[in-house]
């Protein structure tokens, strides 16, 4: 290279000059240079944190440090992280999927497996399409451009699986992000937290992209939301974090609770109908926010359609089996005005529907999927988010008395529903009257999240806050990039 000299040196003259520097340092007082020793921390591993901080500040710094880090390494640098987020999700399904299931005990084994299996159906870097403008006055282009740092809450229903996906977008997007995971999934969110980095430190030299407190509380998640390092929160879980994040002076993209309604029609399909039924609403024992929590059934295909879910496997409860079943699971309660209301019992959230069986005084085969019993509109069954694998089904006289039903049900959480017909009507009216964020036809509900549908996969479904299901461009600020009167080509 011009105006450079090089200099040759074989390996045993540079051994020989550097032992030279160490003997003169340690006569001279200095301190001898050794090789760095790892210093075990808490983990029992070196002195690295991979993304696992005590405190949230902490983590919410070191994230923005990364955020510029990831800033130099170009789209490069973020089509690698998705690429390494992926292929680790699938490569450790069965490690992840066995050690969240061991520390959350809800939910099943083999659909916790899958969850990781389908991260890679998240979309990503890809999803990033400038949108260009051109005309007499010049050439404009939008871009979707990143935040900086995210700070993230997931639900103890699927820690880890919502923790990789709210990754891949968020990267994508060019962002950082910090994790204040369900107490209850912290463990397992800290060990994928760590073995990403990791592997992102081996490829890209940044250590602390993801970040997530190790021992999350309320106070850590005030925390997370008071760092002036974080711009943006993503909130996943129920009605009391989402309200805490909207709380927050924070702009919070928020996936909050849902309790899908089913309507089924005297059109449909009956026989597919209870095996979509089956197949969505005990996919990881009814833990799925869009999971189908209540059925609303034409009267006058209600024996067939029962008799059809019979005949797809599930296990009906009669009467006396049901409400033993609803005084375990339920616990009632006074609100401020002193009107009673349930309370749902999280020790039976996400159980076999085998247990709950057992707890109803009732007898499911091993293997069952889901248990069903006929209720009236207001049960808890009906009107809780009970995410179990037992199913009310409830008898109307007409679509439109199914349909003002179902509204109720859902409470205006706007987040999903169900409906079983060949009628268009009943389709556009229900559709209409739920307004709900996914709305899907003639189908298991997964089917509304790519798996069996259209679509794309995200574990996190802005609902409450309207943006929809998150991807990429959710975790981006719009930035307008206006050349006046030139560069135009005709
Ligand atoms: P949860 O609301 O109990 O917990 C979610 C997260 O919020 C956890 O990290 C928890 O520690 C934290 N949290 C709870 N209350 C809080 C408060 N007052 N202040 C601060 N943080 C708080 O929910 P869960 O049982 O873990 O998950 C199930 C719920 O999440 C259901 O309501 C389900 O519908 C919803 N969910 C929604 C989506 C979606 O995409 N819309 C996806 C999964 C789950």
């Amino acid at each position: 290279m011009a105006g450079s000299s090089q200099l040759n040196l074989d390996e045993s003259t540079v051994r020989s000059v550097v032992e030279e520097v160490l003997r003169n340092l340690t006569r001279s007082g200095g301190v001898p240079i050794e090789a760095p020793t790892p210093s075990p921390n808490r983990c029992g591993r070196n002195s690295r944190r991979f993304g696992v901080f005590e405190d949230a500040a902490e983590a919410s710094r070191a994230a923005l440090d990364a955020f510029h880090q990831l800033k130099e390494k170009g789209i490069a640098g973020r089509l690698k992280v998705v690429e390494i987020i992926k292929g680790l999700c699938d490569e450790k399904a069965e490690e992840w999927g066995r050690l969240e299931f061991e520390e959350t005990r809800i939910g099943r084994l083999d659909h916790k497996v899958e969850k990781l299996q389908i991260v890679k159906l998240v979309p990503g870097v890809e999803w990033l399409k400038p949108y260009g403008l051109s005309g007499d006055h010049g050439i404009t282009l939008e871009e979707y451009t990143p935040y900086g740092v995210v700070g993230a809450i997931t639900p103890v229903t699927h820690s880890i699986p919502t923790l990789s996906g709210n990754v891949v977008n968020i990267v994508a997007a060019g962002n950082a992000v910090v994790f204040n995971p369900h107490p209850n999934g912290a463990g397992c969110a800290a060990v994928a937290v760590r073995t990403f980095n990791e592997a992102i430190h081996r490829e890209l030299g940044i250590e602390n992209l993801i970040c997530a407190v190790e021992k999350p509380t309320l106070d850590s998640f005030d925390a997370l939301c008071k760092a002036p390092e974080v711009s943006i929160l993503c909130v996943t879980g129920g009605p009391a974090v989402v309200e805490a994040a909207m709380k927050s002076g924070k702009r919070a993209i928020c996936a909050g609770p849902g309790n899908p309604p089913v309507l089924v029609d005297d059109t449909a399909d009956i026989d597919k109908a209870a095996r979509n039924i089956i197949e969505g609403g005990s996919y990881d024992n009814n833990l799925l926010c869009v999971g189908e929590k209540e059925i609303f059934v034409l009267d006058n295909v209600a024996d067939r359609f029962i008799r059809a879910m019979r005949l797809a496997g599930a296990v009906q409860l009669n009467d006396g089996q049901l409400a033993r079943l609803t005084a375990e699971a339920f616990t009632d309660s006074k609100d401020a005005g002193g009107c009673s209301h349930p309370v749902l019992n999280r020790d039976l959230v996400g159980k076999d529907a085998t247990d709950l069986a057992r707890i109803a005084g009732a007898t499911a085969p091993a293997g069952t999927d889901m248990l069903f019993a006929e209720t009236d509109a207001n049960h808890p069954y009906v009107m809780e988010e009970q995410m179990m694998p037992m199913v009310p089904v409830i008898r109307v006289r007409s679509v439109e008395e199914g349909i003002e039903l179902a509204k109720k049900a859902e409470h205006g959480y706007r987040h999903s529903s169900i409906i079983h017909t060949l009628n268009v009507n009943h389709m556009t009216a229900m559709a209409r009257a739920l307004d709900s964020t996914l709305f899907i036809k003639n189908g298991p509900c997964t089917a509304g999240l790519g798996l069996g549908g259209e679509g794309y996969l995200s574990y996190s479904i802005a609902t409450t806050t309207g943006e929809g299901i998150t991807n990429p461009k959710t975790f981006t600020r719009t930035r307008r990039c206006v050349m006046v009167d030139n560069l135009r080509i005709y």
